[in-house]
């Protein structure tokens, strides 16, 4: 450590990344796992722009290298092949941790890796930022909320959640990252942030990922029907990723630990988001109803008053602007007309 703390030229070892008064911020180093997915990559992009030193941990179960090429050859960045399940040493300020399949399709294909990536992965990362003194954010998920009870969910809501379901992996995993995020707070003092991110959209997102607004917009794309399951009666509020990503970082950089929850207020029911993605791409576009999966909560939409007040952050991007942003970016990837990488 004494050999760290005195390695010049970067961050504030032991600081919990924070800059103290009156010195020009210098770059951080921050590890980003996860970062070669939809919504790692993104905050990496804007972590390079800020001029900090970034290494993404992925084990590209669900990421792309395509997802941050535009980065190599930049000596602040770095790109390491590896499982957040195995031990990993790094010296950093700041740790995003993000490593997880987050959509059903991926997550519940091997429900026990998906738990011991939550639950092993978190611990190996928490264990790491207390070894360097780095601050630690989780990326948690409203789904921690399971079919909620309550309508719009509020952080000091404790979830409605079946811990033997299908979707257990994921949302009792998320659930047990929280509880050894606050437990390395408060038993060996990690620095610590929670958010509790809602459904988010956009650029880079996996084709094929099963979620709801990839599917309608591959599908709509395709000349394919919109899938609807169920009564296409359930809601879900939809984020757009730069939202997402400015919340995380003044999360990260603010004094709070929350948990916040990170999402869009606006809802919709599936029905009414397959007609934005008709009226967006292509007003003949079909619906075809299939039958719900298992376990899926009804109604979905988050109380941001905390993150208003405590971050003062707020989404900007309505479902109607972003939407066409994710659709170029798709459009490009599936017909393969230009370039790879998203926006
Ligand atoms: P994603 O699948 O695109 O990204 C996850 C990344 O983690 C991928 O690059 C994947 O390869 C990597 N990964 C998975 N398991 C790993 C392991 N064991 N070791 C190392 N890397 C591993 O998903 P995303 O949408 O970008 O989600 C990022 C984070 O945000 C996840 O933790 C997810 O639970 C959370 N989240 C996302 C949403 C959303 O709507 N996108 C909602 C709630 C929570
Ligand atoms: N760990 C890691 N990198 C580090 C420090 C720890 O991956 O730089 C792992 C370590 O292998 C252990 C976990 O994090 O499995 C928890 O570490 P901690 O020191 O909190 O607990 P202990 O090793 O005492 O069980
Ligand atoms: N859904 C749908 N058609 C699809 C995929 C999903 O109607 O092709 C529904 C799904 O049943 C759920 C909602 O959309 O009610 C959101 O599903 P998603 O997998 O995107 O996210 P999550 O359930 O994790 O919120």
């Amino acid at each position: 450590r004494e050999a760290y703390e005195h390695r010049g030229g970067f961050g504030f070892v032991n600081s919990g990344g924070k800059v103290p008064l009156g010195l020009k911020r210098k770059g951080l180093r921050i590890v980003v796992t996860g970062g070669a997915g939809f919504v790692g990559s993104h905050l990496v992009d804007r972590l390079i722009a800020r001029g900090d030193s970034v290494i993404v941990v992925d084990n590209f179960f669900t990421g792309r290298k395509e997802n941050v090429m535009h980065h190599f050859g930049n000596p602040r960045f770095e790109l390491i092949r590896h499982d957040v399940v195995e031990p990993l040493l790094l010296e950093v300020d700041q740790i995003y941790h993000l490593a997880c399949p987050a959509s059903p399709v991926h997550y519940k294909f091997n429900p026990v890796k998906t738990i011991k990536t939550n639950v092993v992965g978190t611990l190996n990362m928490l264990g790491l930022a207390k070894r360097v003194g780095a601050r630690f954010l989780l990326t948690s998920t409203s789904e921690v909320y399971g079919d909620p009870l309550q309508h719009p969910q509020v952080e000091t809501y404790w979830g409605n959640v079946n811990p033997i379901g299908v979707r257990s992996c994921y949302d009792e995993g998320k659930r047990t990252a929280e509880t050894l995020t606050m437990d390395y707070h408060r038993g060996a003092e990690v620095e610590v942030r929670i958010a509790r991110i809602f459904n988010t959209y956009g650029p880079r997102m996996c084709i094929d990922d099963g979620r709801v607004v990839s599917n309608f917009v591959a599908q709509a794309l395709r000349k394919e029907p919109l899938t609807v399951y169920g009564d296409g009666k359930q809601t879900r509020s939809f984020q757009y990723v730069s939202d997402l990503v400015e919340g995380l970082m003044r999360l990260m950089e603010g004094e709070h630990v929350g948990p916040f929850n990170l999402g869009n207020p606006g809802e919709f029911t599936m029905l009414e988001l397959a007609q934005v993605v008709q009226e967006t791409i292509d007003p003949n576009a079909t619906i075809e109803f299939k039958p719900n999966t298992e376990d899926d909560p009804h109604k979905r939409k988050p109380d941001i008053s905390k993150a208003k007040e405590q971050l003062g952050w707020e989404p900007k991007v309505a479902l109607r602007k972003g939407l066409p942003l994710m659709v170029s970016d798709f459009r490009q990837r599936i017909f393969g007309d230009q370039k790879e990488n998203g926006a």
